[in-house]
């Protein structure tokens, strides 16, 4: 068996000592004879399996006890909707920061429901710097801000919080998509009103969504919204108003044991990632062959884009990376050339690698 180095940018690399743990208690979980996939979600098993993934999750990121921690699913897209179907129950526009195409599909929702206002955006700068504080403009009528906190396709990310008082007084809930940056490193939760993230880059295989919302959240929903898009009636319910993704959730739970044990917590996860991050960094601003154009506040840590100086080669760089293993380097077509992600499951010995086979290839091709 040969497991190659996996640079997707979702479903993304798991960590191996996750899935050689599932394997071994795929047929027979810990002497039940059945398998997690086949089991009651609302046996004691599978709860007990359930309330130790929150916990865990609860202690990697310091959760406070008044959020409430939803798993979910629907993918980060369903967010898109859910923010805005829960959040505007009490009126008010919806403010959201553009810095990508992330950010466009979760605006292009709220419009949908009945209008966003955009109180910055990076498509002065091309994308490759997010607004500054002072480039944002609330309206009167704000009702929350959401922004996207790392851009997988830009490989734009926030190097702060947006945290601003509400025109009204008071604060202002801050709504962020973390589906590509979550767990990569210790954050504040309390600086946030809902955080939500897709399971399948940092969390676990897709088909599944956390969801983390303060209390004095919970009661802001549409009248008219779907029984199952509403996070007091999900919180209510443990996340079973109906079947949950079991087996996701499952998984996502030993990514948290692998994190809290193997990889000893967050702020040792971000010390790793951004050595990762620099090594590769490094080696494309030294080089006259590739290039990423971020501002280098805002280079992501988790996606890192880049473009040959010649388009023409780049069918040859991606056979010629896949030939020895490296997989999955192309970049989105939006963007095109080539995007590595560098998740929590992707090893540093990874990103030495593709240095090593980038550097070889522009001696060759360059
Ligand atoms: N937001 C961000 C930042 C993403 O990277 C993605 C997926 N790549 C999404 C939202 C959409 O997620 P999903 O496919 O889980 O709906």
């Amino acid at each position: 068996m040969t497991r190659h180095y996996n640079f997707c940018a979702g479903p993304a690399a798991l960590p191996e000592a996750v899935l050689e743990r599932a394997q071994d208690e795929l047929l027979d979980y810990q002497g039940r004879g059945l398998s997690v996939m086949e089991m009651s979600h609302r046996s004691p098993e599978f709860v007990a399996i359930a309330e130790r993934a929150e916990q865990d999750l609860r202690d990697l990121l310091s959760v406070p006890d008044d959020y409430r921690v939803l798993f979910l699913q629907g993918g980060a897209t369903m967010q898109f909707a859910m923010v805005p179907y829960n959040l505007l129950g009490q009126g008010g526009t919806p403010n959201y920061l553009h810095t990508g195409i992330w950010a466009k599909k979760a605006i292009a929702e709220a419009e949908h429901l009945g209008g966003a206002h955009i109180a910055a955006s990076s498509e002065a700068n091309r994308l490759t710097a997010v607004p500054r504080p002072d480039d944002i403009d609330l309206s009167d009528d704000a009702a929350y801000l959401h922004y996207t906190a790392n851009e997988t396709i830009g490989g734009l990310a926030f190097d702060y919080v947006p945290k601003m008082a509400s025109p009204q007084g008071g604060g202002l809930p801050i709504v962020c998509d973390m589906s590509s940056s979550i767990l990569s490193g210790p954050i504040d939760v309390s600086d946030y009103g809902v955080i939500y993230a897709g399971a399948q880059k940092n969390i676990g295989p897709a088909g599944l969504t956390v969801v983390i919302v303060h209390e004095d959240l919970l009661g802001r929903g549409r009248s008219d919204m779907p029984g199952l898009f509403s996070y007091r009636a999900l919180a209510e319910a443990g996340s079973m108003i109906n079947t949950p993704p079991t087996y996701a959730w499952y998984l996502a739970g030993l990514v948290f044991q692998w994190l809290k044990e193997d990889v000893g917590g967050l702020a040792a996860m971000e010390t790793i990632n951004r050595r990762k991050a620099d090594k590769l960094y490094a080696a494309i601003d030294g080089s006259d062959f590739y290039t990423n154009p971020i501002a280098p506040l805002n280079r992501s840590l988790m996606n890192i884009p880049f473009v040959l100086a010649d388009d023409g080669l780049n069918q040859s760089f991606l056979d010629e990376a896949e030939a020895v293993g490296l997989l999955n380097l192309k970049g989105h077509r939006s963007v095109g050339g080539m995007r590595a992600s560098l998740y929590n499951a992707v090893p540093e010995k990874a990103v030495d690698t593709l240095i090593d086979f980038m550097t070889d290839f522009e001696r060759r091709r360059g």
